[in-house]
């Protein structure tokens, strides 16, 4: 009976636990009853029993069947109860999340209420609906940008997908997709504009009038693309600019440099986090109408890889075939760039995809000669920069600071800084452009000043460090009115050291005599040409060939094809015939430090070598360019233009090119053949027959190694 009691009483706590109705002084009596039979009549009452089984209970008399019975009943009491609360549990759980959700949806109604911002959603939607149809979008887009209206209307406000879905309408509804500026294809007009921004380049603008005009008579842009070829700094951006200004379009400008990945060009597919448009969607919205001047920069630079290959999404975007509905991966729809005129621009011809430079027309930019330098700089880089700092009078600062509102691409404040009196070179009419007579109240850089910076700091086919150090000047005068000096400075060419520092080239000829084992060579790199020395030593050993300064395979090569002419012309040249076996030539290259490669300094090597095998002295006024064959025939060469600009900057008066160069004389500047003769050659010997001066007397006997040091199979003045 004791253990009955027992677990009767167990039972009805658990049912309490379990959550069943008791009174508390129910629950607390139970524990002190002694009496079987009273226990059970307690506990009986206080269960939610069928009429007949408390009937039942009711019945048995004996206390131990009592308990007896009513712990089945409990048990089952316990079991139902359990079920019940799993159930309840379950139920409040799913309940729990949605209800949650509904009260703080209604609470933040309430507040939006509150704040007066109700129904923002509405508003969105609309505004994006109403955005839509303004945009002036094809109906395709159109229907294409509803159906993500529609997306984001059915959307949970914060969902995160709506962000995804509001970036993607705000670029479609900000797209140009037809607006345009309104064209003007007037030649004459452009020809002057053209002029006023740019000294001299006659060739080019030339081929763009042209390249207009045709535009003009066909009434499309439909044709090849036009690239601009040359060194920095030759005008290549500030003539594109021009062309945007002189059609009255607007001007963007990307630069390829380093692009790999061909979503850079046609963007990313929306599924990527931040994916966005490419960068030719992304200018064209920059612009904001769709006929912009598009000037997509260093074409030449653009890489291939794994990611894809960036040359063919160009392809797209510039082919006027295919453009017409340029699809980028972000937008997904097409956009129409059949309006867009594209101007390309590169250092180098060659690194150019083959497909791409098919489809364009090239327009070289072969850098700038001195007279034409001081042209530039005297009437657009000092006026410029003048201005940019500050120094004109204030009605002419006011008035370049309004038109640099207007058009902020077009710095075309053009002021004459050279006083009356200062001599000046004639500028031929039809170049010159139109000139305000302004003059800067604190600065006056004398003619004599500019030539000095032209010639001692800079040298480059541009005249972009030439820009940057008129820049230096200004911003030295700048500082001295600022600190309130007034009185007007005057820089002349003995002052320009106090304002640029000690002088960094030096200007004329490399050599300052005729030289034994030097010749000068001519190179073509994509910072145009320049101007290289290259040198042979001869020393006692066993046919060593050492080559040094950084040379590529391609001008190794040519050193060894130099050696074997000059062996196989040791006759001529007064050699032994096995002189090659008792010796080691070292060639080199400066400047060390700078790799170089090319077929192109061939002569140069081979004249170098002759020289020091033949003691013949190399003409220190003679440059040269021409690929050498084994047998001697010199073979043509790149960038003729630019490498006679070199020669030329550099003081050189004979420049020695392949026969078959011939054709690219004419490209060449008057002034430069005035001052350089160009002799043509077919073979190497007539090379040695110009460069080289007739050996020195033999009267320094001093400076030569006795007689009893000396190898007699050297060459006469070998160190020994
Ligand atoms: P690139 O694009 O060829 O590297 P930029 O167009 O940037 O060169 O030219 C560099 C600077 O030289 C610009 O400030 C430009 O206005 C100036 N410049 C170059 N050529 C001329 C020229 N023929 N007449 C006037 N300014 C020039």
């Amino acid at each position: 009976t004791e253990a009955l009691m027992r677990s009767v009483l167990n039972q009805f706590q658990q049912i309490v636990e379990l959550g069943k109705n008791v009174p508390p002084e129910v629950v607390l009596n139970v524990t002190h009853i002694e009496d079987p039979g009273r226990l059970a009549d307690m506990i009986t009452p206080n269960l939610t029993l069928k009429v007949p089984d408390k009937q039942q209970i009711l019945e048995t008399a004996s206390p131990r069947e009592r308990l007896i019975k009513l712990t089945v009943m409990l048990q089952r009491e316990v079991e139902i109860l359990d079920v019940q609360r799993d159930i309840r549990e379950k139920v409040e759980r799913e309940m729990g999340e949605t209800q949650k959700e509904f009260f703080l949806r209604e609470q933040l109604k309430t507040i939006q209420q509150e704040l007066g911002e109700r129904d923002e959603r509405g508003t969105e939607v609309e505004e994006y609906r109403s955005k839509i149809e303004e945009a002036g979008m094809t109906d395709e887009v159109k229907e294409r940008a509803f159906k993500e209206v529609d997306r984001l209307e059915k959307m949970p406000f914060a969902a995160p997908e709506g962000v995804v879905i509001r970036t993607y309408l705000d670029w479609l509804v900000a797209l140009p997709w037809s607006k345009a500026t309104d064209e003007r294809l007037d030649i004459k007009e452009a020809h002057r504009v053209l002029d006023e921004d740019h000294y001299g380049l006659a060739k080019v603008k030339d081929r763009i009038l042209e390249f207009l005009a045709v535009r003009k008579l066909s009434g499309t842009l439909k044709g090849p693309i036009l690239c601009f070829v040359g060194p920095p700094g030759v005008g290549k951006t500030s003539i594109g600019k021009s062309i945007a200004r002189s059609l009255g379009r607007k001007f963007i400008r990307v630069s390829l440099g380093g692009v790999r990945d061909e979503a850079e060009i046609r963007g990313h597919r929306r599924t990527y986090i931040g994916a966005l448009p490419g960068r030719i969607i992304q200018g064209i919205k920059q612009s904001g109408s769709n006929n912009p001047v598009f000037m997509l920069d260093e074409i030449d630079k653009i890489g291939q890889d794994f990611r894809g290959d960036p040359s063919a999404a160009l392809l797209e975007a510039l082919d006027p075939e295919q453009n017409g509905a340029f699809s980028d991966h972000y937008l997904e729809v097409p956009f129409d760039l059949s309006n867009v005129m594209f101007v390309t621009t590169a250092n180098l011809l060659d690194p150019i995809p083959a497909a791409l430079r098919d489809r364009m027309e090239v327009i070289s930019f072969p850098g700038y000669t001195e007279e034409e330098k001081l042209e530039i700089c005297k009437q657009f880089l000092v006026p410029k920069q003048m201005r940019d700092h500050g120094l004109l009078p204030p009605e002419a600062q006011e008035e370049a600071k309004e038109e640099a509102e207007v058009d902020e691409t077009h710095p075309e404040v053009v002021v004459e800084s050279a006083a009356p009196t200062q001599p000046t070179v004639d500028v031929p009419e039809s170049n010159a452009p139109e000139v305000g007579h302004t003059e800067s109240p604190y600065l006056m850089i004398q003619e004599d000043a500019l030539q000095r910076i032209v010639r001692e700091y800079t040298r480059e086919s541009g005249v972009r460090n030439l820009e940057r150090e008129v820049a230096t000047v200004c911003r030295k005068v700048a500082r001295k009115v600022a600190e309130g000096e007034t009185e007007r400075t005057t820089v002349t060419a003995d002052a320009i050291p106090d304002y640029l520092g000690p002088k960094r080239y030096t200007w004329g000829l490399a050599e300052e005599q005729d030289e034994i084992g030097a010749a000068t060579g001519l190179t073509w790199s994509e910072v145009g040409g320049d101007v290289i020395a290259i040198e042979v030593t001869l020393l006692r050993g066993q046919g060593k060939l050492t080559l040094t300064g950084q040379l590529g395979d391609v001008m190794k090569e040519s050193a060894q094809a130099a050696l074997s002419y000059c062996r196989s012309r040791a006759e001529t040249l007064g050699l032994e015939d096995n002189f090659y076996r008792k010796l080691d030539i070292h060639i080199h290259v400066p400047a060390g430090a700078i790799p170089k490669d090319g077929p192109s300094a061939g002569i140069t090597l081979a004249t170098a070598l002759a020289s020091a095998l033949s003691k013949r002295p190399v003409r220190r006024d003679v440059a040269m360019t021409g690929e050498i064959t084994l047998r001697g025939r010199v073979l043509p060469i790149g960038g003729l233009k630019e490498k006679a600009l070199a020669a030329h900057r550099a003081g050189i008066k004979t420049v020695i090119i392949p026969k078959e160069n011939e054709k690219d004389l004419v490209e060449i500047p008057d002034k430069v053949k005035a001052e350089v003769e160009f002799k043509q050659v077919g073979h190497m010997d007539e090379v040695l027959e110009i460069a080289l001066a007739p050996a020195p007397e033999a009267t320094e006997t001093e400076k030569r190694p006795k007689a009893k040091d000396r190898n007699p199979s050297l060459p006469a003045g070998l160190p020994a």
